[in-house]
């Protein structure tokens, strides 16, 4: 036992906290500095110093408080080790940060914190001389490196600074450990004991196999699921290339070691391979009688689209392959569109999947990635086979209009290629990375608009109009669809539930305002759920009621039999009794479940002043009905736009402006100075409210003129007209597009008359008769009919109308 001098530490020393483990007297640990009091002390102390050896630091454990703020010195654990940093690397960008290794000397005691800033600096006391360090440097290196959750010890172990305490301290610590090894032992024993038996049993082991290697039963299970891949790829009945790839990749997989990142690429990629439906289909069966009673009975109305859909179907069946157009159903959200194609599956016999398209702006999407990116997978199309299991469903590309483009290629291109006939027998996604035949799949897509489907995507498709629904469509899909379905589907009977018609109605009108029925159908949604509450009560209740006193019981019924109106649907005190069956929905009980109506008829109100005219716009989601609000004021002949016009829609009030000025003398129209010249010291505003949706388009133009020839005049526009048209500069009025939803949205919002332009008649024979009866239509074919219509007792005051235009 060699002995070493003792070694004295210097009175003051800078404090190092470390909060990575205690350092002991004899052992070294890497700490890393992070902190910016330690960065300081490095920086000063360490790294300007001539010699490194030369600087004892003294290292406190510390335990980072999150809660303290770290510009405080935390409070200081009274013991601590000097120790002699070895050795100081990292660097000062792109931040700095440095590791240290120290050697533990001996302990010191703080006497007294000298200064805190920028690090602390503390007078010491040295507390061991221990001469015979090196023979215990070993032991000790060990505790050192005990983990966290002995830190608590160690530090009492820095603590005890008498040799007999620190025996004591550490003994039960060894007999810990000690224990341990012994448990340990016997484990690997029983371990290698196991293994040996499944060696015995199944002699052929992996390669990768390391005998004595710790090893766990997933290993096995996955050595049982390789082998059934491997037999899977046998039996499949996938093509030949595809076959030869499986088995190129399974070899490899089997000599793959599992921790490898490509092992569980390659497994899921198997797994994918053999569970794809290369060679299965389903039968079609189509009987043309058969599917127009399934159409007519699952789709009230639509006669338009089902007779289409039932001509598709029957020249597919005499041609007996599917070459030919895609279909393309076009209208409004929540008209059938999903529906239908899911008949048309069904129908067939065929197995459903829709594919949603909207915002899809990368062609992996439709195509895969390829399988070395990490986290790659196959495109919708092969995940949708997948889902399906048959290589001959009915895919439904929902949304082809609102296909995105981005960097990542064109997600239309990739699509034209599963629709092409000639190229998709051999569609190769960019996972599967080998052919598969789509030629059997059935695609139908819809969309909003055609406006936004890429051309050469609309040129494989033909388009199918489905437009929106009149107001006693929507009764009646309601009534025999939507209701129904949601009974069903909240677990309720007709015995339980009523919906009238005219509550149906009331839903219509005062609580949506759409094309189709999908909010209709989430109402409907809504009442069930509440309904379905209220009856659970009931039953609840009536259970509680059975035990109770009879005449109790019907004593109470009679009182609730007064109150119990619908209005107490929402009620659910105890003092209720199960409500009267079926449960009324009236009026008083939409209210309480869907709240305050959201439409009321504002039109009236809203034409309560002059400038202001109804106009009829179409979007994709149907038609609409559309205010053109304007107003004047003091200015210098300024026209100001508001509510997102487009291009053409501001020329269209440029227009209508220029049109007014050179007639205000023939039709008596004044600036607020009662002057001819209307924009004379006038500013004009003219507003389209719902100013977040983007409006463009010409059919405006005749509105535009209404609304400013009210401003100019001082008359009302008639509360119950709409119109729509696009104007020229001479005043004629020309045909525009969307007729059959703006007149819908005419009718949904209650309005009497609608003002089209003449050219556009031949469109009022798409409109429902019943619709037709409700409302009266003008057509115009200049805007001295329009405006004659518009306002009532007429416009013009002398002329007679169509002398007005030859003149001008
Ligand atoms: P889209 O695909 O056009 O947005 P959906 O097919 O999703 O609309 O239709 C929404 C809901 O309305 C579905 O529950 C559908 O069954 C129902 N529906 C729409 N039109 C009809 C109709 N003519 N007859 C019966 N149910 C309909």
């Amino acid at each position: 036992m060699s002995s070493v001098s003792p070694i004295q530490i210097p009175s003051r020393l800078p404090l190092l906290l470390t909060h990575e483990g205690v350092l002991l007297p004899g052992s070294t640990m890497r700490t890393s500095v992070d902190s910016a009091r330690n960065l300081q002390l490095v920086r000063s102390r360490l790294l300007k110093g001539t010699s490194l050896q030369s600087t004892i630091l003294g290292v406190i454990p510390n335990t980072p408080d999150p809660a303290s703020d770290a510009q405080d010195l935390p409070p200081l654990h009274r013991i601590g080790t000097a120790a002699l940093a070895v050795q100081v690397v990292g660097s000062n960008w792109p931040k700095p940060h440095y590791t240290l290794l120290i050697t533990g000397l001996c302990r010191f005691q703080i006497v007294q914190v000298l200064k805190e800033k920028p690090y602390p600096v503390a007078e010491v006391e040295q507390l061991d001389r221990l001469e015979e360090f090196p023979n215990t440097c070993k032991t000790r290196e060990e505790l050192g490196e005990l983990s966290e959750q002995f830190y608590k010890y160690a530090v009492q172990i820095l603590d005890a600074v008498s040799l007999e305490e620190r025996f004591k301290m550490t003994i039960p610590l060894l007999v810990r450990q000690i224990e341990g090894l012994k448990l340990l032992q016997k484990t690997r024993k029983h371990k290698q004991d196991d293994d040996k038996r499944v060696i015995a049993i199944r002699p052929i082991r992996r390669i990768t196999h390391i005998p004595g290697a710790l090893e766990d039963e997933d290993e096995d299970e996955d050595h049982d699921d390789i082998v059934m891949l491997e037999k899977k790829i046998r039996t499949s009945s996938m093509p030949e290339q595809a076959h030869k790839v499986c088995v190129k990749e399974i070899k490899r997989l089997k000599k793959m070691p599992q921790s490898m990142p490509e092992y569980a690429l390659t497994r899921n990629y198997l797994e994918l391979m053999v569970e794809l439906p290369w060679n299965k289909s389903t039968t079609d069966r189509l009987d043309i009688r058969a599917a127009r009673i399934l159409l007519d009975n699952d789709h009230y109305a639509m006669e338009k689209l089902k007779k289409r859909v039932l001509e598709y179907l029957a020249v597919r069946q005499l041609k007996n392959n599917l070459k030919g157009p895609i279909l393309c159903f076009v209208g409004p959200p929540g008209v059938g569109k999903t529906s239908v194609g899911r008949s048309v599956a069904k129908t067939l016999g065929r197995e459903f999947h829709r594919i949603a398209l909207g915002g899809v702006c990368d062609q992996s999407d439709i195509r895969g990635h390829r399988r070395t990116y990490v986290g790659s997978m196959p495109g919708r199309i092969i995940n949708g086979l997948k889902t399906v299991g048959v290589n001959n469903p009915v895919f439904l590309l929902d949304e082809v209009d609102k296909l995105g483009k981005s960097l990542q290629g064109d997600p239309a291109a990739a699509l034209l290629e599963v629709l092409d006939p000639e190229q998709n027998h051999n569609f190769t996604d960019h996972y599967l990375n080998v052919a598969f035949d789509l030629s059997q799949v059935l695609f139908i897509a819809t969309a909003n608009t055609t406006a936004t489907i890429p051309p050469a995507l609309l040129d494989r498709m033909e388009i199918i109009q489905v437009p929106g629904y009149t107001q006693e469509e929507k009764i009646e899909i309601a009534h025999r669809h939507l209701i129904p379905k949601q009974l069903e589907q909240h677990g309720l009977t007709p015995q339980q539930i009523q919906i009238p018609q005219v509550t149906t109605l009331d839903i219509i009108t005062r609580y949506t305002r759409e094309a189709g029925v999908r909010s209709l159908d989430r109402k409907f949604g809504a009442i069930c759920r509440a309904v379905a509450v209220k009856v659970a009560e009931g039953q609840h209740k009536e259970a509680k009621l059975d035990h109770s006193d009879v005449a109790e019981g019907e004593g109470c019924k009679e009182h609730i039999l007064e109150d119990a109106k619908p209005e107490s649907i929402n009620d659910t005190t105890d003092l209720a009794l199960p409500p009267e069956m079926p449960i009324l929905i009236d009026f008083h009980a939409l209210k309480d479940i869907l709240g305050p109506p959201m439409y009321e008829m504002e039109v009236s109100e809203r034409l309560s002043q002059p400038g202001v005219a109804i106009g009829l716009a179409w979007t994709p989601l149907g038609g609409e009905i559309m205010f053109v609000e304007a107003s004047r004021m003091d200015g210098e002949g300024q026209l100001t736009l508001t509510g997102q016009l487009g291009d053409v829609m501001k020329e269209s009030a440029h227009l209508a402006i220029s049109w007014l000025r050179s007639n205000a003398k023939k039709y008596h129209l004044t600036n607020a100075s009662g002057s001819f010249d209307l924009l004379d010291n006038t500013d004009i505003h003219l507003h389209f409210p719902a100013g977040a949706v983007t409006k463009d388009g010409p059919s405006a133009g005749v509105t535009i003129v209404t609304c400013l020839a009210s401003l100019f005049s001082g008359r009302l526009v008639r509360s119950d007209v709409a119109m729509t048209g696009e104007i020229t500069l001479r005043g004629l009025v020309l045909p525009v597009g969307g007729i059959k939803d703006k007149v819908l949205a005419a009718h949904r919002a209650g309005l009497k008359q609608v003002i089209i332009p003449q050219r556009n008649e031949k469109d009022l024979e798409e409109i429902p008769g019943n619709v037709r009866q409700d409302l009266s239509f003008v057509t115009a074919s200049c805007l001295d009919e329009v405006l004659n219509a518009a306002f009532d007792g007429g416009f013009i005051v002398k002329t007679r109308p169509g002398l007005l235009n030859s003149k001008l």
